[in-house]
């Protein structure tokens, strides 16, 4: 299990397990001569693709970034993606139980992102997976999500929000907002128009550390002085390591010219002041600090 602290938080990285996806489809018009020196396609041409979720303690809040793909997928989807549904067994692992969570966060709403949202109880009605959480999500794709274009309706599943809208627990963000101190949300158009990275910034500012781990591996990471330790889930914006180059940007992105735009937004701060970035499709590395090197070229490097 990944786990590292941020300034005051902790930060642990939970998965819902991996599903295949087309390697073409993931890697947009990337050709797979290129594509595949960096992951590997099985005979059926899918890749392994992780479902990553952030799972943050500010020492005040629990707060879960993001619910992979749940258990609600019908027959026609699970055949497709199979439904891995593991998120809840490996937080119960680190002892984590659904009533621990008091904030849930999805930077759009995907299936793949918000499934565990809510579960269906055992009279088959739509329940809510964490029962004391506030849950929070961008107004805009809420808005599309209600009316999607016949190209991504397929990735809309209504019963992972609207009974939460409906009822009030689900807060609508515009895009800016600090939920809690030191969690904020930032639209980064691209991938659809209204995504929001999650960005993490631990308000004292002190040098972020590592806790301990059971493999010993954890080291303390340096961070300039003057900015407090950042780690940021991008989300589908970078979905995983290999779509670091800004041109490497995935099929499904509804505005491909403007995943590159974002993506030099992102590198502009997140380069310079060394944020931790998540990667939420990512089935190793779910986080690393993305570099430039002496040739100019993306590397991500994994915290040590
Ligand atoms: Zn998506």
């Amino acid at each position: 299990m990944h786990r590292m602290t941020l300034g005051d938080f902790e930060l642990m990285a939970f998965s819902d397990g991996t599903y295949p996806l087309d390697g073409g489809a993931f890697f947009g018009v990337i050709p797979k001569i290129m594509w595949s020196r960096k992951v590997q396609a099985n005979e059926q041409n899918y890749v392994s693709t992780g479902l990553n979720s952030l799972l943050i303690r500010t020492g005040k809040q629990t707060i879960l970034v993001e619910t992979g793909m749940g258990n609600k997928l019908s027959d026609r989807m699970r055949k497709f993606y199979g439904q891995p549904a593991k998120l809840l067994d490996n937080l119960s692992a680190a002892g984590i139980a659904p009533e621990d969570i008091d904030i849930v966060i999805n930077s759009h709403l995907h299936f793949d992102h918000c499934g565990w949202n809510t579960v269906r109880d055992k009279n088959g009605k739509i329940v809510t997976t964490f029962p004391r959480a506030k849950y929070y999500a961008p107004e805009g794709e809420w808005q599309y999500a209600r009316k999607p274009s016949e190209r991504d309706a397929i990735s809309y599943i209504p019963e992972n929000y609207d009974p939460l809208v409906e009822s009030g627990q689900m807060t609508l963000l515009k895009g800016g907002e600090e939920i809690v101190p030191g969690i904020s949300v930032e639209t980064f158009r691209g991938h659809t128009a209204s995504m929001q990275a999650i960005i993490v910034r631990s308000p004292s500012g002190a040098k972020a550390r590592s806790l301990p781990d059971p493999d010993g591996t954890a080291k303390a990471v340096p961070f300039p002085n003057h900015v407090a330790p950042t780690a940021c889930y991008i989300s589908d914006l970078m979905p995983t390591t290999a779509h670091i180059d800004i041109t490497w940007g995935m099929s499904f992105d509804l505005y491909p010219l403007e995943t590159i735009e974002s993506k030099k937004r992102y590198y502009a701060r997140s380069i310079p002041e060394k944020w931790l970035t998540v990667f939420t499709h990512d089935p190793k590395t779910p986080w690393a600090y993305i570099e430039r090197d002496e040739l100019g070229k993306m590397v991500a490097k994994e915290p040590k």
